[in-house]
């Protein structure tokens, strides 16, 4: 049994067979044991070694003719060493005939000895030969599975994913019916699939480092999503407490449900809105059963990740994809964010160009005005679906005024040519902007006199304010949403909004995590949008607290320069009001 810990980002607590991929390849294996005999099994394992080595032989022989660098046929040859490792053979042999595993888990289990010798050097160089030793096990895992190899849209058994990380079409394209968890080697609190871990109400622990190396395909993983715990091949013991944890967490959600319909009202009478974040019209389902007024965020670009390779949506699809959440939503309202591609959303199939620096580059609202047809194709799509329900349009990643003037003259013309055509659309549709990046932060009282809301993004405002990747596990403890300058900048906007009488929501992660709940009241927050996952506690936090006693909070934490004791002092005071929303360690 082996203990990982990373960051918790989405609650609760599984226990399943671990379904393990890579970027580019799926290595499972399908079968853990056999139920034949070792011998042909361990035959098997010995064909798939030779066609192995003839295969690499031969990409070996092709590169000696074609290039003439040395190095390069070198890798191959060491390629060809792990091979030729008579111990690693010997060792998945022995699995098969002492344990009965397939030859695939024992090709697995027999490399990760050496994968994690290799990963423990101190000698960089030496350390990145473990790519070449996943890439040999990947090559014998393609021979022995064939064209029996699993794939995230046909899942057979409920499993959890183990992943370096993962991409946003492989999260748009997985059977959601039977992934019930995520655990990866990157990531942090805003990354992508942290915010889908939430979305699908799945527990995920992301930034583990190196658990791909620890996990085989069809090992049993605990993911414990509340404490950021993976536990590797638990024991007995430890499988019945995770079982009785996973009990009393789901009768936990079952109490939290039944706050469900109550106001979300502070304890000295002040009203709150509760909105729920989606990436899937059909989300809504889940967002109105945890209490949601109506959508804050929904984020359309996975309407364009949903295919692989990526293909820019039709209008019918955009409109039809509206028109559904409408439907589900009743005359609630839904905030409709136009496409933010780009960064971390977008698909490295898609055709874009290469950046250095992506999050700082051709992303958001500036990868729509030099794509100019996809913006056209959503904003008619969008306009024609707000005459079945309450739409509002939000501008992602607007940094200077004139984006914001240019997106709204995209959006007159829309109008003008729907008008033309004699199309049905609301002409007094609300539009917004995030608040997202610090430039429109810091003069958002400029932005509040042409905006008709505000919605603030903390995922980037807090990324591009502290110059800290949102989803680098290596600086993940410097993303800190307690730092001063994001806590100035926060009121800053509040008040900038509030002066122009404009209402200012967030939809962030930093809205639905429970140790910033009581910060964000007392700084003038009326307006969450959160996954809806987070909704039942954040509302009982809500009904837990004054908003007076949320202003002295917030008033002891803007006196503090160290946002570790900011979070301490923020947790210690949520605690007091609400301590079951805690999970202790032992
Ligand atoms: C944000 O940046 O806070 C946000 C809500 O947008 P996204 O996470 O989609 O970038
Ligand atoms: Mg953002």
């Amino acid at each position: 049994m082996e203990i990982k810990r990373g960051i918790p980002v989405s609650p609760g607590v599984v226990i399943k067979r671990a379904f393990v991929l890579d970027t580019e390849d799926v290595r499972i294996p399908r079968r853990h044991f056999i139920d034949t005999d070792a011998g042909g099994e361990i035959q098997r394992l010995r064909s798939a070694v030779i066609a192995t080595r003839a295969d690499i032989a031969a990409i070996r022989e092709k590169i000696l003719k074609e290039v003439s660098d040395s190095s390069v046929p070198n890798i191959f040859a060491l390629h060809l060493a792990i091979l030729e490792d008579d111990q690693f053979i010997r060792d998945a042999e022995k699995l098969i005939r002492e344990r009965n595993y397939s030859a695939e888990y024992s090709v697995s289990r027999a490399l990760r000895p050496q994968l994690k010798r290799i990963q423990g050097l101190r000698d960089e160089y030496l350390r990145e030969r473990a790519g070449d030793v996943r890439d040999v096990e990947r090559r014998l895992l393609k021979n022995l599975l064939g064209q029996r190899r699993e794939d995230l849209q046909h899942l057979v058994h409920e499993v959890v994913i183990v992943a370096r990380d993962l991409t946003p079409s492989q999260t748009a394209n997985l059977d959601r019916n039977k992934v019930r968890g995520f655990a990866t080697d990157a990531g942090g609190r805003t990354s992508h699939t942290a915010i889908v871990a939430r979305a699908l109400e799945i527990p995920a622990v992301v930034g583990l480092g190196d658990v791909t190396t620890d996990v085989s395909g069809g090992d049993w993983v605990i993911i414990d999503g509340n404490r950021g715990l993976v536990i590797v091949s638990p024991d007995e013991k430890t499988i019945r407490k995770y079982e009785s944890l996973e009990h009393e967490y789901h009768e936990k959600e079952v109490q939290l449900a039944e706050i469900r319909d109550l106001p979300a009202i502070t304890l000295d009478g002040e009203r709150i809105n509760l909105y729920g974040n989606i990436e899937f019209p059909e989300e809504v389902t889940a967002a109105l059963n945890g209490g949601a007024e109506g959508i804050g965020l929904y984020r359309t670009e996975f309407l364009y990740l949903r295919e692989q390779p990526a293909v820019a949506p039709t209008e019918r699809e955009h409109f039809e994809a509206y028109t559904k959440a409408l439907n589900l939503l009743g005359d609630r309202p839904l905030v409709i964010r136009t496409l933010d591609l780009g960064a971390d959303k977008f698909p490295p199939d898609a055709g874009g160009q290469f950046e250095k620096n992506p999050f700082l580059g051709s992303r958001s609202l500036r990868y729509c005005f030099q794509h100019p047809e996809l913006l056209n194709t959503q904003l008619r799509a969008i306009l024609r679906a707000s005459v079945f329900g309450k739409v509002r349009i939000l501008l992602p990643m607007v940094s200077t005024l004139q984006e914001l003037r240019r997106a709204k003259e995209f959006i007159a013309n829309a109008k003008a040519r729907l008008d033309a055509e004699g199309v049905a659309f609301e002409h007094k549709i609300p539009v917004g902007i995030m608040i997202e990046v610090p430039s429109a932060a810091v003069t958002a009282g400029d932005f509040a006199k042409e905006s008709d809301f505000f919605s603030i993004g903390t995922n980037d405002l807090i990324q591009y304010t502290l110059a800290v990747d949102r989803g680098n596990p290596h600086v993940a403890d410097l993303y800190n949403p307690a730092h001063p300058a994001i806590l100035s900048l926060l009121k800053h906007v509040f008040k900038a909004g509030h002066t122009a009488g404009i209402p200012v929501a967030m939809c962030g992660e930093m809205s639905g995590d429970l140790d910033y709940t009581m910060l964000l009241l007392g700084l003038g927050l009326r307006v969450f949008s959160v996954s809806p996952i987070m909704l039942p506690e954040l509302k009982k936090v809500i009904r837990s607290v004054s908003i007076e006693q949320c202003k002295a909070v917030a008033e002891a934490a803007m006196k503090l320069d160290d946002p570790l004791a900011t979070l301490n002092l923020l947790r210690g005071e949520t605690r007091k009001v609400v301590p079951e929303a805690y999970f202790d360690e032992e």
